[in-house]
């Protein structure tokens, strides 16, 4: 619950504002970019929602904010209920991004698979029972790919609620130690038909994609779009070996896709062409010649 007293001087006057528990995750800078933005070390309101689509994104980035940092003067009780009903937010396909990002896992998105042959969590969300009640709705989670141990989150709630598979990579097993699937494999592996699991160690030894559909990459950590310079970026800090992970962003474009959904940073899609030319213009961004981007 936001505090009043802690309100950022940062923020413009208004209802929405953002208190000093920020984490700086980006979670509301994705979710409602005209209302909110990067000052210094946090975010903070630099626009009030100013129509009804607006108003719409900043509850939901009030219900996503990892720590509850961000608050209303008034609150709109039918606005908020709003917000909660529009969780898991359908993006595309049967894919929705969940909401309610987790502390535990720095803010990370985590994402919804919807699929006749049993539903896929990607990466944990907080374990929220409006969440639980609409995964019940939708048939329930049969599989939770953790993409890499940071973000790991309530997954184990959520196994337990379910009785999901967790998949984890070997490398990063000792954050779900009884996780259900262990990935051993270095090379990518076609775990059933439409879900090729990815290994792309780098930001962590064990962090892994999981492709679906040849249409959707979740990628964690390892990849995500930076809509500000309309581009695909990879970490350059937090990274366990940076040959590595020039390795695995260059195993990518081995494979087609058109959606980049990644833990922390915005998801994107572009033509299947399109994202092979962002992503080409990545690796040789990050040749060990060239400055870090
Ligand atoms: S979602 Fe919350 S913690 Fe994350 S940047 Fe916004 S206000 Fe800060």
């Amino acid at each position: 619950m936001a505090d009043q007293k802690k309100r950022l001087d940062s923020n413009v006057v208004g209802d929405f504002y953002v208190d000093g528990t920020c984490i700086n995750c980006d979670t509301c800078r994705q979710l409602a970019p005209t209302s909110f933005e990067e000052v210094g070390d946090f975010s903070a309101v630099t626009r009030q929602p100013a129509d009804e689509r607006q108003m719409h994104q900043a509850y939901q980035a009030l219900l996503a904010c990892p720590v509850g940092s961000i608050g209303t003067e008034h609150s709109d009780t039918s606005r908020m209920k709003e917000a909660m009903a529009s969780y898991p937010l359908h993006l595309e396909g049967g894919v929705s991004y969940c909401g309610f990002n987790s502390e535990k896992s720095f803010g990370a998105n985590s994402f919804f698979i919807e699929h006749p042959d049993g539903n896929w969590l990607v990466d944990s969300p907080r374990y929220l029972t409006h969440l639980v009640e609409a995964f019940e709705r939708k048939g329930g989670i049969a599989y939770i790919f953790l993409t890499h141990k940071d973000d790991v989150a309530d997954a184990e709630r959520y196994a337990a609620r379910f009785g999901a598979k967790r998949i984890i990579h070997r490398a990063d097993f000792d954050a779900a130690p009884d996780a259900e699937w262990v990935i051993e494999e270095a090379d990518s592996i076609q775990v059933m038909p439409q879900f090729q699991v990815i290994p792309v160690p780098g930001h962590t030894a064990g962090s892994m994609a999981l492709l679906y559909k040849e249409q959707f990459l979740f990628t964690g950590d390892h990849l995500w779009w930076d809509s500000r310079q309309q581009m695909l970026r990879a970490p350059s800090q937090l990274v366990w070996r940076k040959r590595v992970l020039l390795d695995s962003i260059q195993k990518l474009l081995d494979y087609r896709f058109e959606w980049v959904l990644a833990g922390h940073g915005d998801r994107t899609r572009l033509p299947v062409d399109e994202m092979r030319v962002q992503l080409r213009a990545l690796v040789e961004r990050r040749q060990p010649s060239k400055v870090p981007s």
